[in-house]
């Protein structure tokens, strides 16, 4: 930390938030123990059917949809040279 210029530590604070954000992802989406009844965002039901499929399952399958289109957004920007061949 130098400092002298102000605009490095707002950009600094930027990656540190969206580090932390990639981390709280990753942790979301470690099965932890038992499957959730009801969905850890939203607190719909998650279906027996996707509870036995997924292990530990903490999300209905609209929230995950979501989360993983946020995923994909940030593997975006972190891995631009193998972005395509990720996606397809
Ligand atoms: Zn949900």
């Amino acid at each position: 930390m130098a400092g002298g210029f102000a605009k490095d530590g707002a950009v600094q604070e930027q990656i540190d938030a969206t580090v932390e954000d990639a981390i709280n992802r990753a942790r979301d989406q470690l099965p932890r123990g038992e499957s959730l009844t009801h969905c850890a965002e939203c607190g719909n039901e998650i279906p027996v059917a996707r509870r036995e499929a997924v292990p530990g399952v903490r999300l209905c399958v609209d929230c995950q949809s979501e989360r993983d289109t946020e995923q994909r957004a940030v593997a975006g920007y972190n891995r631009r040279g193998s972005k395509d061949s990720q996606l397809r």
